[in-house]
């Protein structure tokens, strides 16, 4: 059973607030440039899955606007940290336009940074090379560093449904690659994919759970519909039922506790932008959403 959220976690870990940092290392996705589909993921929005980062700039340029727009809201007398968050698109897809050596010096360049104290790399499994996972490696003994695997779902019908555009096979094999190298591995999953019941849901959780050794963090995102995206289109033409707050929060609590205690809640709900939000419109209440899942989980 789980209840150690990210917040509990990075404290007891840096010993003070720590921020993420949304940066961008300008790669795109092989789901949607045409290597394995153009289509991308049904529910990816124009931004990547990810439409908060500082993307213009060379990566300093990055986090110093980055840090200077948070740390324009905070207390100059306590200290923070900043962890550099690379989130959208597929951020170690070396292609001819961004290769290798540009990815990695990216990488070693935001690790390097005195107010950066770990890296967080979003990723699909299908897109890391054994080198990167190599280099990595070494980038972790200097500070922490975590790759975000969006796997969403074990369901091979539901990811297909959703375009994902690779099998569970894949997943395990890169799963295990990178725990071999002692790298820590975060795991994204979504809640009420078209097709997916809660038995499905809890499958999933199930699974991860049982993994050796386990995911070190899990995201729990509840799907959003988003404008523009070919999950708007299936959904405007065959909706199906989207859960309400308090059904959504007891539910993840359940999968909650199907993890084991070591496991990091990375994310309870969905992040997406508000402005492109279809439904379930609830969620755009964050402090709604956030209190309801408080008093399901009991946090102060
Ligand atoms: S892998 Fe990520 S960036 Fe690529 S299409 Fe899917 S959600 Fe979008």
């Amino acid at each position: 059973m789980s209840t150690l959220t990210l917040n509990r976690w990075l404290k007891e870990k840096f010993g003070c607030k720590v921020y993420k940092l949304s940066l961008s290392t300008g790669c795109t996705c092989p789901n949607r440039d045409g290597k394995i589909s153009t289509g991308g993921c049904t529910f990816c929005s124009e931004g990547g899955s990810g439409e908060f980062g500082q993307t213009s700039g060379n990566i300093d340029e990055q986090i110093r606007k980055a840090v200077e727009k948070i740390s324009s809201k905070l207390p100059k007398t306590k200290p923070v940290k900043f962890i550099a968050y690379f989130q959208s698109f597929s951020n170690t897809y070396e292609t001819p336009g961004n290769p290798f050596e540009n990815i990695a010096d990216i990488f070693h360049k935001a690790i390097s940074h005195p107010e950066i104290c770990a890296l967080s790399i979003g990723t699909r499994p299908d897109c890391i090379s054994g080198r990167m996972i190599d280099f990595l490696s070494e980038l972790n003994k200097e500070k922490h560093v975590w790759i975000e695997l969006g796997l969403q779902t074990i369901h091979e019908k539901t990811a297909e449904k959703i375009n994902r555009g690779y099998s569970l096979d894949v997943f395990c094999d890169t799963y295990k690659r990178l725990k071999d190298k002692g790298l820590s591995v975060i795991v994204h999953t979504i809640l009420w994919l078209p097709g997916e019941t809660k038995d499905m849901m809890k499958e999933t959780a199930s699974y991860l759970a049982a993994l050796t050794p386990p995911p070190d963090g899990i995201k729990f995102q509840l799907l959003q519909i988003l404008r523009k995206t070919k999950m708007a289109e299936d959904y405007e033409k065959n909706p199906w039922s989207l859960p309400g707050m308090n059904e959504y929060c007891s539910f993840v609590k359940e999968l909650a506790d199907l993890m084991p205690e070591e496991t990091v809640l990375h994310r309870l709900t969905g992040d997406g932008p508000k402005s492109l939000l279809i439904e379930p419109l609830w969620c755009a209440n964050k402090r709604a959403v956030l209190n309801e899942m408080k008093k399901h989980f009991q946090l102060d």
